[in-house]
């Protein structure tokens, strides 16, 4: 099986014992593990100390594995299709359940003897019980026969591997044979200086250790080193395009601050928050260094993210080249293009704003304006990355809300430049990225963060209510319009159940105009079903006050600027995740009434759901609900990332729980591209080796052209 050069990592699975063709194609087609290298790095995903024994009575459904000392009182065949077997100890009884191998099963588990069990505890019909635990039999004075110490790993598995004989105690041994074969064969893979450097123990010693740990020390060195090897890497293999970008003269040198940006600065009819200030150092920091910008702007709802973009655009035109902005819908273009033309007016340079609902004349006016540099600055949708937009000189590109654009759509951007160096790029989010998240996402993105918001916001107060509190929520609205005040009501649209989600809202929009009847009240609706013209009557009607309700979809999660609206009423706020939510809530509290946020659930909610609400009731800081989601939800799901979703899988190391090590992998990782930035000494060997895999093949925007 082994050709003498081939090592026996790359043996396939089949011909490790205890496995053959069967179990190989199981392991193949449930965990991907397809060669003895792919299970060694198959890890725990969780650890059992396999010398301690739970108690009958303390045992709850939530706990994960556990291990009982119990004798067999009673074993019986249920419908010939279930075997159930009552075990107790000295605390109590409860239930294994067996639904195969009934007669191996209960040939084995004799009436009156003691055995150990081991596994997870389900709630069935309020009662708990265990389904197909393992079962032992009661250890000798001299203890169990392990490999190591008492600390057993506990496996991803799943029904089918259970079914086809790969249960835990199997997956334990199959692990041991694999050790026993391969492990010789593992090369190190951190140079040693850096093994000494950072104090991490080697590579075998924590492969064996991270699969049958000697003890909980030993656990901890081999997790720590396998997940800051995991998390470098990554590291490295991100910041070394930064690196390579920064080393190349590519970026458009853009040396003056310029007239158009001092005149703008000097009318604003605020100061800049000492966050928005901060940021614009950096961007011009950037902009006049000779090296591309590729900066991701992180900032809540109404940190004045837009004040960021309209000076980072004029210090291009200052500097004799053109800017765009780019949002995400029509609503938000049109909303970008009112504010900015506002603080465009002292200054003269013209803007222009193009959707895919400008008329032919008007495009073609806009394109020769790009075209002979009269139009310093455009603000679109999607319509400025069509083909015949063409600049005369696009010096920065700003992005709103970023994950809303693809990869190509960034890259056909980048073409527009017409010298061919690309343009700076400013990305900017209100989806608050935790810090940690951001730079596993865009480790080669620089991220600076509006931290603060403009002053005299008050907070908005957040409620939960049910279904029966109805009545006093609409009471409430009546209060608030008398008042004067605008109200939103908000409705889930998850496009997987569309035509459910429209009847909601239908419903729901029915429901309101019956409780706030003409003429007393207007409400206005909007959703993502409507002509774009539809859209932007009734937007307009609410923005201009002249209806006191807007019905909608989530449509409005990124758009409107209403500071006359005070209350956001979110339906079924169980639906949302936590950061949209969130920024649903921040188009609230936009002006200097008191505002309210009003999240309507059932009288059921989910224990997630639940925390979520009371997460959102407890805090108005974006970041921290992130984090928050993060941890509930894991990195992958966070809102606003599923596209980007990470770069790499990450096997061991968690993005969520593993913040420190990943703050630490990334520093070190700068530090040994500061001294080495090509990787090309022999004591980097190993480190370019590695960035050689498939996997590290990230793809660097600011690199496709
Ligand atoms: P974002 O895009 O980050 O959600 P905006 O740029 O739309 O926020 O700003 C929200 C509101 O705050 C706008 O009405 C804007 O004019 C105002 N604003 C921005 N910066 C300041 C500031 N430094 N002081 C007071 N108001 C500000
Ligand atoms: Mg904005």
């Amino acid at each position: 099986m082994s050709d003498g050069n081939r090592s026996a990592l790359e043996s396939e699975i089949q011909y490790l014992p205890g496995v053959g063709p069967r179990r190989a194609a199981l392991l193949k087609s449930e965990l991907g593990v397809g060669t003895f290298g792919d299970l060694l790095r198959l890890y725990p995903f969780r650890y059992v100390d396999r010398s301690s024994i739970t108690p009958i009575s303390e045992i709850r459904p939530d706990m994960a594995y556990v291990q009982i000392r119990a004798a067999v009182i009673r074993t019986e065949v249920i419908g010939g299709k279930r075997l159930s077997v009552t075990i107790a100890d000295r605390s109590g009884e409860m239930e294994a359940v067996f639904f195969k191998g009934i007669k191996w099963v209960s040939e084995k588990l004799k009436t009156g003897r003691e055995f150990i069990f081991f596994g997870k505890p389900t709630n069935f019909n309020g009662r708990i019980n265990i389904v197909h635990p393992d079962i032992d039999p009661v250890p000798d004075a001299q203890g169990m026969e392990q490999t190591g110490g008492s600390i057993n790993g506990v496996y991803s598995s799943t029904e089918k591997l259970r079914n086809g004989g790969i249960t835990a105690k199997v997956m334990n041994r199959l692990q041991e044979a694999v050790l026993r074969a391969a492990l010789p064969e593992v090369k190190e893979s951190l140079p040693e200086y850096i093994l000494k450097e950072k104090g991490l123990v080697a590579i075998r010693y924590a492969l064996k250790n991270i699969h049958f740990p000697d003890n909980m020390t030993a656990l901890e060195k081999a997790r720590y080193r396998l997940k800051f090897e995991e998390l470098f890497f990554l590291q490295l293999s991100l910041l070394k395009q930064k690196y390579i970008r920064r080393r190349g003269e590519n970026g458009i040198m853009m040396s003056r601050v310029g007239e158009a940006f001092n005149l703008c600065y000097r009318a604003l009819p605020f100061d800049l928050t000492g966050a928005q200030k901060r940021v614009i150092r950096e961007i011009r920091e950037d902009m006049r260094s000779g090296h591309q910008m590729n900066r991701l702007l992180q900032g809540d709802v109404g940190s004045g993210k837009t004040m960021v973009a309209v000076l980072s655009a004029l210090i291009a035109v200052g500097n004799g080249y053109q800017a765009c902005i780019m949002a995400p819908t029509e609503v938000l273009a049109q909303q970008h293009y009112r504010n900015i033309i506002k603080y465009l007016e002292p200054t003269g340079v013209k803007a222009a704003l193009l959707t895919g609902s400008s008329r032919t004349a008007e495009r073609r006016e806009i394109h020769s304006g790009l075209e002979d540099g009269s139009i310093g600055i455009i603000v679109g949708t999607h319509a400025l990355i069509e083909d015949d937009v063409r600049f005369r000189d696009l010096g920065l590109a700003v992005i709103d809300e970023q994950h809303r654009f693809g990869v190509e759509q960034r890259a056909k951007l980048w073409r527009k430049s017409s010298s061919g160096i690309p343009p700076h790029v400013l990305v900017m989010t209100a989806t608050p990225i935790p810090r940690t998240l951001a730079m596993t996402l865009y480790g080669d993105l620089d991220v600076s963060v509006i931290d603060e918001l403009p002053p005299g916001r008050k907070p908005v107060l957040t409620m939960h209510a049910t279904e029966g509190k109805r009545n006093a929520l609409y009471r409430f609205m009546k209060d608030q319009i008398a008042l004067g005040r605008q109200v939103f009501v908000v409705y889930p649209l998850i496009f997987e159940s569309e035509t459910l989600d429209y009847r909601n809202l239908e419903q729901g929009f029915d429901q309101i105009a019956r409780a706030f009847p003409l003429p007393d009240y207007k409400v206005a609706i909007v959703h993502g079903k409507q002509s774009n013209e539809e859209k932007r009557f009734n937007m307009d009607a609410f923005a201009a006050g002249r209806a006191n309700i807007l019905v909608a979809t989530s449509v409005i999660e990124v758009g409107v600027d209403v500071p006359n609206a005070s209350v956001m009423v979110i339906e079924s706020a169980e639906r949302f995740g936590l950061s949209q939510l969130h920024q649903l809530r921040g188009r609230v509290g936009r002006g200097s009434e008191r505002s309210y946020c009003i999240l309507m659930t059932g009288d059921k909610v989910s224990k997630e759901s639940r925390h979520r609400i009371e997460l959102m009731c407890s805090t108005e800081n974006g970041f921290e609900l992130a984090e928050e989601d993060m941890k509930m939800r894991g990195p992958g799901d966070l809102e606003g990332t599923q596209q980007s979703g990470l770069p790499i899988s990450l096997n061991i190391a968690s993005v969520a729980k593993d913040g420190i090590i990943l703050n630490d992998a990334r520093a070190y990782a700068e530090s040994v591209l500061e001294r080495d930035p090509g990787l090309t000494s022999s004591a980097n060997a190993l480190l370019r080796e590695e960035l050689r895999k498939e996997k590290y093949n990230i793809r660097d925007y600011s690199q496709i052209s």
